[in-house]
């Protein structure tokens, strides 16, 4: 059984050395050295080589090493291959990290604490009870979740939007486009941690912070392309919305010229909010193989009629 592992190459030398440590009878190979390409079943891939169905014709499965697949042409994937996206612990742990960083620095006030500290200014703000802060997920997958799940502990107000309709414990759950207004209109800090499909697209944009109360807060850590960065800007500039927190940005890296670097209500990381981990992905990889041989269902297989 042979799995060809094609993307950062650093971390596929990890990947080789733990396959060789948990699963000895599996043939690894490190792109470009594929060796025979009719051996290789398993595939782990930022993005497939462009003739996939060619290259590879004994292919059984397609592993994103990224928690989306919206790098993936789909349309080069033959449709009888099952892709599989990443999802393992380590990718929730840095997701919950960092948005409760996020949500914590709006919550508290730090984006104004910067500029009174550019200013040597000693001054004061009315600390705001969490109780009052209504934190809105979009996408209640399973980061969105998981991040609710620990933001709730805080005592924030917690809603999330879907598309079906879901039941969590302590947590407003509101689903599909004709919720979305009223799931805005109550939102103090939006989070979007939607996939990104031909549906999600541009969702982040002024028609949207419209229907967000006056001052409300952005933290966009799902894919670039959700937001329109010049809605943002103008919203930013109306006062519609009081701060934004990128992770992700349209294009990346965002270019040195663009206006958001320099705002002082916007803070800017470039897509490190939460990253595979080596160890738990090649055990979930490995899992799922398993899982394949044996005829059970895949961990993490999406549904292509859906986009994620
Ligand atoms: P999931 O597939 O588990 O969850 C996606 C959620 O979005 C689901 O709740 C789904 O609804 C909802 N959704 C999708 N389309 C729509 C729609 N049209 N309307 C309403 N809701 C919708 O994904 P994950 O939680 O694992 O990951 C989410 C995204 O986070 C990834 O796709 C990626 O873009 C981003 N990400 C960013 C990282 C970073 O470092 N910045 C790292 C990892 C991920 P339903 O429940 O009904 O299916």
């Amino acid at each position: 059984m042979t799995f060809l592992y094609k993307a950062d190459p650093a971390r596929g030398e990890q990947w080789a050395r733990l396959f060789a440590q948990k699963a000895p009878e599996i043939e690894f190979r490190l792109w470009p050295d594929i060796g025979d390409p009719a051996s290789i079943r398993y595939l782990a891939a930022w993005q497939p080589p462009e003739d996939l169905a060619r290259m590879l014709p004994n292919l059984e499965v397609v592993f994103s090493v990224g928690a989306g697949i919206d790098q993936f042409d789909l349309s080069r994937v033959p449709q009888r291959l099952p892709v599989v996206r990443m999802i393992e612990p380590g990718i929730v742990q840095g997701m919950v990290e960092y948005v409760t960083q996020a949500v914590l620095t709006i919550h508290r006030d730090l984006f104004d604490y910067a500029q009174y500290q550019a200013a040597r200014e000693w001054r004061e703000m009315p600390v705001r009870a969490a109780a009052s802060r209504r934190i809105g997920v979009l996408g209640l997958g399973v980061l969105g979740t998981a991040v609710l799940e620990r933001l709730r502990l805080f005592g924030f107000p917690c809603a999330g939007w879907s598309r079906k309709p879901r039941t969590l414990d302590g947590i407003d759950c509101y689903a599909g486009s004709e919720a979305l207004t009223a799931f805005l209109a109550r939102t103090d800090v939006l989070v979007c941690l939607l996939p990104l499909t031909e549906v999600t697209r541009g969702l982040l944009n002024a028609k949207l912070f419209a229907a967000l109360p006056r001052g409300a807060s952005l933290v966009n850590v799902g894919r670039g392309p959700h937001l329109n960065q010049d809605d943002l800007l103008a919203a930013l500039a109306s006062g519609q919305l009081r701060n934004a927190i990128l992770d992700v940005t349209d294009p990346e890296p965002l270019p040195a010229r663009h206006a958001l670097w320099g705002h002082p209500r916007v803070r800017i990381t470039p897509h490190i909010a939460s990253a595979t981990r080596l160890d738990t992905a090649v055990d979930v990889v490995l899992d799922n193989i398993r899982r394949h041989c044996a005829g059970e269902p895949l961990l993490g297989e999406i549904d292509r009629s859906r986009g994620y």
